[in-house]
């Protein structure tokens, strides 16, 4: 099929090679020239496991090709997805801004006797689609076309695979005509797909996001009562999710959630439901929670170090989780904002995230940034795991603990294991476990 993506982020340009990938022509349009030009040179601006080679697999291919002009991609194009950014306003609500400047500007190109569907990737609040559909026939009387929703669950870091085996689809469309063409786009995947209407769908999305961050507040907050209590967080997670009812996934104790999705979506639901007269009090909590985990990790390292004044302090990771180059709202970046403004000095590694959080100055310039996570050990006072890359757990702690000044450990993901630190030689803190 002819495919049209708009919005060549983690979310559009990953799922358009992997379209291209099972046979579809898709072309994928940004606005944003400098990542056009880099596209078309065959170089890749984000990092996903995989996403090189397979970009370069379709481009050769001839199924994927990259340009700036909108009205290229919906003339070429039987259906036309919308990737662009929903970010969070400053009262939580999400700012649809870049959805009607695209619904606009679709309405703009989009000619006579042309029939488009018009698909919702990017995580939208419910009645979002209506307001797409309006909007475009507002600014394009004859306009013909379905605007329906299709949410997408790719986790960075996994996006391939989970494009590729999703567990789902959800098709949330009031039309036959757009919905089975939607079904022929998904065929090659051989995944279920649930049918929805458009209101529905768009709320399963946030919804689910909503969910996973409750599981992850939910088993922070018992990390809280391990703590206190002597408990091991980690074999009270196995314990529940062994449950298949429940399940061990997002059951993992730390720092607490980040990144581009999770807190804004949570955000977002907590608006979308106080607007609606339906407020959802039980999310609000689980921000809370959440904002309270690195507080509580930060007292357990004021409490081992007593003061973090010029005190040496290594953070392994600045991505808000393995395998990404994303440092978007991470809290490894916070956590290393707020050392510095205690007035400790900061030096830290991560395997991708470094080129990112500099470029975008989310770290103060007095955070030095060093080539690898032993170099950054030297002489530090504590080392605090952040992110829990691959990369950290297989360090040759020996060596770790030699350039260190005092071998102490804070494992804000519990990746590494207490007793044999302790064996050889770390003070050792983790989240909920003794
Ligand atoms: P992103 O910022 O990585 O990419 C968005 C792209 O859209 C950018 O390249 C930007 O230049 C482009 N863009 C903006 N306005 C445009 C316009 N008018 N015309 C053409 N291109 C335009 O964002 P993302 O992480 O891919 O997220 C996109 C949407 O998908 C958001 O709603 C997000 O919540 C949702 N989502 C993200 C993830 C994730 O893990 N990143 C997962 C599921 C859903």
């Amino acid at each position: 099929m002819e495919l049209c993506i708009i919005g060549s982020g983690y979310v559009g340009l990953v799922t358009g090679a992997c379209f291209a990938e099972v046979g579809h022509h898709v072309i994928c349009v940004d606005n944003d020239q400098r990542k056009v030009d880099m596209l078309q040179r065959g170089e890749i601006p984000i990092f996903e496991p995989g996403l090189e080679d397979l970009v370069q697999r379709n481009v050769a291919a001839k199924r994927l090709r990259f340009t700036n002009s909108i009205e290229d991609g919906v003339d070429n194009s039987q259906i036309v997805f919308i990737a662009v950014p929903t970010p969070p306003q400053v009262d939580g609500s999400v700012d649809l801004t870049y959805i009607e400047r695209v619904a606009r500007e679709i309405a703009g190109v989009l000619k006579p006797g042309q029939y488009r569907v018009i698909v919702d990737k990017s995580t939208v609040p419910v009645k979002t689609g209506e307001k797409v559909q309006a909007t475009i026939q507002r600014y394009n009387q004859n306009a013909e076309l379905d605007v329906i929703s299709n949410p997408e669950f790719l986790r960075e870091g996994c996006a391939i695979p989970d494009l590729m085996r999703p567990d789902r689809i959800v098709i949330g469309s009031s039309s036959q005509r757009a919905t089975d063409l939607m079904k022929r786009v998904y065929e090659p995947f051989q995944v279920p797909i649930l049918v929805t209407d458009v209101n529905s769908a768009e709320l399963i999305k946030h919804a689910a996001n909503s969910f996973l961050s409750l599981k992850i507040s939910y088993i922070n907050a018992v990390s809280a009562i391990c703590e206190a209590s002597g408990a091991d967080v980690e074999m009270v997670a196995d314990g529940i999710g062994m449950d298949r009812r429940i399940g061990r996934n997002f059951l993992n104790a730390g720092l607490g959630y980040g990144g581009s999705c999770f807190p804004k979506d949570v955000k977002a639901f907590i608006a979308i439901a106080d607007e609606l007269g339906a407020p959802f009090q039980l999310l609000k909590e689980v921000e809370r929670i959440n904002a309270g985990q690195l507080d509580r990790f930060l007292k357990k390292v004021r409490e081992a170090l007593w003061v973090l004044r010029e005190k040496r302090i290594t953070v392994w990771g600045l991505t808000f989780k393995p395998d990404t180059d994303d440092v978007r709202n991470s809290v490894a970046i916070d956590l290393i904002n707020k050392l510095v403004a205690e007035g400790a000095h900061v030096t830290a590694y991560d395997p991708k995230g470094m080129e990112k959080a500099r470029e975008y100055s989310l770290i103060p310039t007095s955070v030095k940034l060093a080539a690898t996570a032993v170099e950054a050990a030297e002489g530090a006072e504590a080392l605090i795991l952040a992110t829990e890359w691959k990369e950290f757990a297989s360090q040759d702690f020996a060596k770790v603990k030699a350039v260190m000044h005092t071998p102490q450990v804070f494992d804000g993901r519990n990746l590494f294991n207490p007793k044999t630190m302790r064996e050889m030689g770390f003070a050792y803190h983790g989240v909920g476990r003794a």
